[in-house]
C-alpha cells in the first residue's frame, strides 16, 4: 500500500514540480490548499427506514469562476479522495485552458444497492444541500458526472436547481453532462474517452518519443490493454480500435480477458450484457483478477477505473511502454518512481482525461448562449460550399465524386464542432506539456512537466489577481 493518502500523493507530485517553478512560497501554498470543504450528513427515507447519508463538495481553488468537477457515487468516497480529485480538477482545467477552478463532490453510497427512485431522492436532497450553502450555480460551482453517476443524475440535479431558482435565465448551466434533451451537448458522453485517444495519438505521433521507447510512430497496430469498461474505458478502447490499434486485453470487476489477435470491444460488451461477465469470451484467455490486465504484454496500458491500481507492489511487473491514465490517480508515487526508472512513459491523468471537462465547458457555453452549436452557420456553410464546388466543376469541366462531394458540402453539426474543439484542445495540451518537459532536462517525468505547466498558469492567475488585503 502507498504510504501517502491520495491527497498526500497529489501534494507530493505538486512539491516535486514546484521546485521547477519560480513562485513565491506563499503563492505555492495557496495553490496547493483546498479553499472550501463542505461535508454534510442528511437523512433520506429508504423503504421504511431512515438512512443518514454522508456527502461532500470540495472547492479546491477560486482563481477562476465557476468551480468545476464531477460527483462520484461510491462506498469508497471519503474526504481525502474528494480533496485530491478537486485539486486534480484545478490543474486539469489549467492545462487544457478551460477557464474554471477545481472542485469535486461525492456521496458515500454503493449506487447498485439502491433503486432509481431512492437514488433520485438522494441526488435531489444532495442538490438542495448544495443550494442552501451556495455551493452550486452556473457562476459558482458546476458539477458533472464522475464514477457511479451519469446523465440521469445530472438531469435530477438540473431539475432540482431550476425548480428552486425559478426565473434564473442561465440555470441550465448549473451542471454539465446532462442529457441532450435537458440542455446537454452532443459529444459529451464519449468526450473523456475520445480525449484520452486524441492525447495518446498525439504522443504516438511524436517520432522522437516513440524512438526512445522502441516503438513505431502512429497508433495503427499498437497493442492496447484497457482496465475498466465504464464510460471512459469503453470509449477509449473503441476509438483506439477504430484507429487500427489492437485491443489485446480488457478488464472489468469480475476479471480480465486477453487475445493476441485483438478483441472486438462491442462484441465483448455484448457478451458481458448477455452472460453477466466479461470472462469466457470466445477465443480469449481468462484471468481471475481484473488487475491482471495491468501486467499483460502490450504497448499501451490504459487504466480507466479507480485510483492506486498501479502501486509499489505491482509496478515493476507492468510491461507496457506507455501508460495512459484515463482514470484519476491510477498510479501511486511509488509506482511513478519505479516506472520512471524502467523508462515507461506515463501520460498523466491531469491532462489526459481532461476531455470530459473540456466538453463540459462547451456544454456550459451552450447553456449560457441559449443556442445549439452549428445552428447559425450550418446552412450558410453548406450553401457556400455548394457554390464553390459548382464553380470548381464548371471551371475544370470535371465532376467531384459523390462521397467527396458530401464531405465537402457538409456544414458543421454540433457534434462535429464539439469533437473538433476537443481534438484541438488535447493536441495543444499534449504539445505544451511535452515542450515544458523537453525545455528542462532536470524534470524527471511527464507528470511533473504537466504539474509545472499547471502551477505556472494558476500561479499567474493568483499573482495577477493579487492577494485581497
Ligand atoms: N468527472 C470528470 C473529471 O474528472 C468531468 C468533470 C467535469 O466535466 O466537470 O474530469
Amino acid at each position: 500500500m502507498s504510504e501517502y493518502s491520495f491527497f498526500g500523493a497529489v501534494e507530493k507530485s505538486f512539491d516535486k514540480a514546484a521546485k521547477f517553478t519560480k513562485w513565491d512560497p506563499g503563492i505555492l501554498e495557496q495553490i496547493k490548499q483546498c479553499n472550501a470543504v463542505y461535508r454534510m450528513h442528511f437523512p433520506v427515507k429508504i423503504g421504511d427506514k431512515i438512512e443518514v447519508i454522508k456527502a461532500y463538495r470540495v472547492q479546491h481553488s477560486h482563481h477562476k469562476l465557476p468551480c468545476k468537477g464531477g460527483i462520484r457515487f461510491a462506498l469508497s468516497v471519503n474526504l481525502d479522495e474528494v480533496m485530491a480529485l478537486a485539486a486534480l480538477m484545478t490543474y486539469k482545467c489549467a492545462i487544457v485552458n478551460v477557464p474554471f477552478a477545481g472542485a469535486k463532490g461525492g456521496i458515500t453510497i454503493d449506487p447498485k444497492k439502491y433503486t432509481p427512485y431512492d437514488l433520485e431522492k438522494i441526488t435531489r436532497r444532495y442538490t438542495s444541500e448544495l443550494i442552501k450553502k451556495n455551493f452550486i450555480g452556473p457562476g459558482i460551482d458546476v458539477p458533472a458526472p464522475d464514477y457511479g453517476t451519469g446523465e440521469r443524475e445530472m438531469a435530477w440535479i438540473v431539475d432540482t436547481y431550476t425548480s428552486m431558482r425559478p426565473g434564473e435565465i442561465d440555470g441550465l448551466g448549473c451542471v454539465t453532462g446532462k442529457p441532450v434533451t435537458q440542455g446537454g451537448v452532443r459529444g459529451r458522453r464519449e468526450a473523456t474517452g475520445l480525449g484520452v485517444f486524441f492525447g495518446l495519438r498525439e504522443v504516438c505521433n511524436m517520432k522522437d518519443v516513440m524512438d526512445k521507447l522502441g516503438l513505431t510512430t502512429g497508433v495503427e497496430g499498437k497493442r492496447v490493454a484497457v482496465q475498466g469498461l465504464g464510460n471512459v474505458g469503453y470509449h477509449s478502447a473503441k476509438f483506439f480500435q477504430e484507429a487500427g490499434a489492437k485491443i489485446v486485453a480488457l478488464a472489468e470487476y469480475e476479471g480480465a480477458i486477453w487475445s493476441k489477435d485483438g478483441l472486438n470491444v462491442d462484441a465483448v460488451v455484448e457478451h458481458r450484457r448477455k452472460t453477466g461477465s466479461i470472462l469466457n469470451f470466445p477465443g480469449a484467455t481468462n484471468f481471475a483478477k481484473n488487475t491482471d490486465a495491468l501486467e499483460m504484454e502490450c504497448d499501451i496500458l490504459i487504466p480507466a477505473a479507480l485510483e492506486n491500481v498501479i502501486n509499489g507492489e505491482n509496478a515493476s511487473r507492468v510491461k507496457a511502454k506507455v501508460i495512459g491514465e484515463a482514470a484519476n490517480g491510477p498510479l501511486t508515487p511509488e509506482a511513478d518512481d519505479i516506472l520512471a526508472k524502467k523508462g515507461t512513459l506515463v501520460v498523466p491523468d491531469m491532462y489526459l482525461n481532461a476531455g470530459g471537462v473540456t466538453v463540459s465547458y462547451f456544454e456550459w457555453l451552450k447553456n449560457l448562449s441559449h443556442v445549439r452549436y452549428g445552428r447559425m452557420e450550418k446552412r450558410f456553410t453548406e450553401n457556400l460550399n455548394s457554390q464553390i464546388l459548382g464553380q470548381i466543376e464548371g471551371l475544370t469541366g470535371k465532376k467531384v465524386n459523390q462521397k467527396e462531394k458530401e464531405f465537402i458540402m457538409h456544414g458543421p453539426e454540433e457534434v462535429d464542432l464539439v469533437r473538433s474543439g476537443l481534438e484541438e484542445t488535447m493536441i495543444a495540451a499534449t504539445r505544451e506539456v511535452m515542450d515544458a518537459w523537453k525545455a528542462n532536462p532536470e524534470i524527471p517525468d511527464m507528470r511533473t512537466a504537466a504539474y509545472v505547466v499547471a502551477i505556472n498558469k494558476v500561479g499567474t492567475s493568483y499573482a495577477e489577481l493579487g492577494i485581497f488585503p
